[in-house]
């Protein structure tokens, strides 16, 4: 019974429509995209207040800006943020990723090819090795590296003083990393989804942008199904204007919108097959939760950084789901929005399936 509803609901495509971490062939857009400046951006207001001050004090006092490590789920702006903070303070970026970044000597290199006063950008810096990562130590303190040349007994540490620069890493939770790094950042930011009236606001600009005509309502309908999330937003959006071209005469209003959504398997809170699946495993296997992390992973046959980096924060959010020492448990609401309120109501009485 239960693997019809999983079978009839969800196909097992490999790709989530509503993943927020970038897609093959996304980037070109989203650079175009990328607003430039503090004014650009839209929403995050904590974490612009925050940075504003500090590049006006790091302006004022010629030097450059203290590092900042910015963290959060994908899709949120961490990579935007690092190229604003470039832009105002007139500092060149340099972009790089963890994995990237393979041997200590790969990063000296880097370190010691940047020009003063500029941001490096590490994103997953989480992904780091260790090796590597004992380099950053030094550099970020005192602006050096220590190169080793030799081996063995007759190896001798020869230090490098590196231009001042500012480090920015991205990471989607400061737990994944060590305590020695994250206690090397000064600026310590948290981005939060965005709630639905930013994401519109934020449709409608990238729909100006790509010459998209969309009216407010419609904007409104694209915003609240995104997950807090611009680039499920973006994605939304680009997907929704080809609908629109198709099945109406261009433009983006309500029921084009809805009509769009409801093709692409789009709820009108945003969830997608995935969810459903993910929710009616936890309530239907698991009587409800709470179930492991690992548990439902492996049910799922999805890994479970997937789960809690893309997944899990917006079922969160809109409490359906909760995270409980012992695993994750489905909320009422959850039970509710999927139609399983006999269920729980069954369950609630102690009595199960079998029963
Ligand atoms: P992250 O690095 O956190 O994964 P990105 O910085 O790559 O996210 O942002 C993803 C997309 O969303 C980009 O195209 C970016 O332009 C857009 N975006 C993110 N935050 C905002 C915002 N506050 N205002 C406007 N566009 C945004």
């Amino acid at each position: 019974m239960a693997e019809d509803f999983y079978e009839e609901d969800y196909n097992g495509e490999e790709d989530h429509l509503l993943d927020p971490e970038q897609q093959p062939g996304e980037e070109v857009i989203e650079q175009s995209l990328r607003p430039r400046t503090f004014a650009e951006c839209i929403g995050q207001e904590k974490i612009k207040q925050n940075l504003q001050i500090a590049v006006a004090a790091a302006k004022m006092r010629r030097e450059s800006l203290d590092h900042v490590l910015l963290y959060g789920p994908p899709g949120l702006g961490k990579t935007m943020m690092a190229n604003i903070l470039g832009n105002e303070m007139n500092a060149q970026v340099r972009m790089t990723t963890g994995p990237a970044i393979e041997r200590p000597g790969d990063l000296a290199a880097i370190l010691t090819n940047l020009e003063p006063n500029s941001i490096l950008f590490i994103d997953e810096i989480h992904r780091l090795n260790r090796l590597v990562e004992e380099i950053l130590y030094p550099a970020m303190e005192d602006f050096r590296v220590d190169v080793i040349i030799g081996k063995g007994p007759s190896a001798r540490t020869l230090p490098i003083t590196l231009p001042p620069f500012t480090l920015v890493g991205a990471t989607t939770r400061t737990g994944l990393l060590s305590s020695p790094l994250r206690d090397r950042f000064g600026i310590v930011q948290h981005f939060e989804l965005y709630d639905p009236k930013d994401l519109a606001l934020i449709v409608r600009r990238a729909a100006d942008v790509l010459h998209v005509p969309i009216d407010e309502e419609g904007a409104g309908e694209v915003g609240g199904r995104s997950r807090g999330t611009p680039r499920i937003a973006i994605r939304l959006l680009k997907r929704i204007r080809d609908f629109a071209q198709v099945h109406g005469d261009g433009v983006i209003n309500r029921k084009v919108a809805r009509d769009a959504l409801a093709m692409l398997e789009v709820d009108e809170l945003g969830l997608e097959p995935f969810d459903r699946k993910l929710l009616t495993m936890i309530i239907e296997k698991f009587e409800g939760g709470p179930v492991g992390v690992e548990t439902l992973s492996a049910a799922l046959s999805e890994e479970r950084d997937t789960l809690e980096d893309a997944f899990e924060p917006y079922l969160l959010q809109i409490g359906f789901l909760q995270r409980t020492p012992r695993g994750r448990v489905a909320t009422r609401s959850a039970y509710e929005h999927l139609g399983f309120q006999d269920r729980r109501k069954r369950l609630a009485r102690g009595l199960f399936d079998d029963e």
